[in-house]
């Protein structure tokens, strides 16, 4: 291997004609315990992880020791003790809310400087958490876009992030970004979100969870041709449409039209699931926000609300159990920023306590498929030479009890070590 690894690099100074010298690759390899490279083919014990750079050289059975290139460095990264896999992605995080601590007080430059601070310490939780790649549908303002950016130039800690710019409304206030009210402004509305940075599109399908209209019967908020608008206008720059759904119409509605994702699908039913599978649409679940829902239900006194709630406690996991049955891909999604943030794999938890999932498919939900929903499969989403050195380790294994993702142990996110206990 040695000789091959120096046979290459002297190919590449003839190719590019250049004098010796070239800088010194950096490489790690991760000993690990027990290694979950591709979630949903099974754990190996005793795996060697080489890292050449920030991507995937190689995967070995044993603990390896690998010759590397004269003049190059090689660290060992002792994880025996514990459970490794691809860093884990949560879909539908808020990195710029803070759930009810969140204040309107201050004026608009504030709030903004206000809404930058809280992102990039919103941002450094969740990937302490193990989460190295997050899709942010949705932002109170573009704060998220700056922070993305900072985290990609590497001064900032952070995930990987794919940001939505505003939620797409159905709306005829001039004065915000994401309103939209017939056709023209629809297209406009996502153009505005594109010229800002937006890597995806958020749409409101339906009412919040939070206000009276969020109830399971609601009618849609929007025409179709509005929201036919919003997908067709996203296609033109190859940007996801994810649609925020809880009523089953407004459900069904962006199924039939074609988003990528809907988000919550908190009242969805076994012809929706029907859709999901035929349309090939992820359904990104949101349903660790029942715990908050559990607990602001105790103290709601509006009989409206009280009737949301209720209707949304019993029928959520209800709805994520029946798809998961039905085949619907899930991608998971926690909502951090109305759940703390940290507290992403609180999700993961839900979907084997309460839904009924197994712990690798959960686990499953929380890398492969996130890739897939943001058509990187191949750059993240498993251990593969190639790919992101993205990894994340816990000091037991969450395949025999879900928990364990809680307990995380060392993160590393394009090949640097950011958590290491
Ligand atoms: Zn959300």
């Amino acid at each position: 291997m040695k000789i091959f690894i120096k046979f290459a690099a002297l190919a590449v100074t003839l190719a590019y004609g250049s004098i010796a010298g070239s800088a010194a690759d950096a490489w790690k390899v991760i000993h690990a315990g027990t290694l979950l490279a591709v979630p949903g083919s099974g754990a190996k014990s005793e795996q060697s992880v080489l890292i050449k750079n920030n991507k995937i050289e190689r995967i070995e059975a044993g603990y390896q020791t690998p010759a590397v290139p004269d003049g190059d460095k090689l660290e060992i990264i002792d994880l025996k003790g514990a459970f490794v896999m691809p860093g884990l992605m949560d879909m539908h995080v808020h990195l710029d809310l803070n759930g009810p601590d969140w204040t309107q007080s201050r004026n608009k430059d504030a709030e903004a400087a206000y809404d930058v601070l809280e992102t990039i310490e919103n941002a450094r939780k969740t990937l302490e958490a193990g989460y190295t790649t997050v899709r942010n549908p949705g932002g109170r303002g573009y704060a998220v876009f700056a922070v993305r950016d900072a985290i990609n130039k590497g001064g900032i800690l952070g995930p990987r992030i794919l940001a939505g710019g505003h939620t797409i409304t159905a709306s005829a206030d001039d004065e915000y970004s994401g309103a939209c009210s017939g056709v023209e402004s629809c297209r406009a509305a996502v153009r505005r979100q594109i010229e800002m940075g937006a890597d995806m599109i958020k749409i409101y399908a339906t009412c919040s969870g939070s206000q009276p209209c969020g109830h399971g019967d609601a009618r849609p908020v929007f025409l179709d041709d509005e929201m036919r608008a919003v997908i067709e206008t996203a296609k033109t720059r190859q940007l996801t449409v994810a649609a925020h759904a809880h009523a089953i119409e407004g459900i069904k509605q962006a199924l039939r039209l074609g988003v990528n994702s809907v988000e919550h699908s908190t009242f969805a039913d076994a012809e929706a699931f029907e859709l999901y599978v035929k349309n090939g649409i992820f359904m990104v679940p949101t349903v660790a926000v029942q715990d908050n829902v559990i607990r602001d239900y105790k103290k709601a006194t509006d009989p409206a609300m009280r009737h949301v709630m209720e209707n949304a406690i019993s029928s959520h996991p209800e709805a994520v159990r029946g798809a998961y049955k039905a085949g619907v891909k899930i991608a998971a999604g926690s909502d951090a920023g109305v759940i703390s943030h940290g507290d992403n794999a609180n999700e993961l938890i839900w979907y084997v306590n309460k839904v009924g999932m197994t712990p690798e498919d959960a686990l499953v939900a929380a890398t492969v498929r996130g890739a897939e929903l943001i058509r990187k499969t191949d750059d993240f989403g498993t251990l593969e030479p190639g790919k992101f050195a993205d990894i994340v380790a816990f000091s037991s294994s969450p395949l025999e009890k879900i928990e364990a993702v809680k307990a995380v142990s060392f993160v590393m996110k394009n090949g640097e070590i950011f958590v290491q206990k």
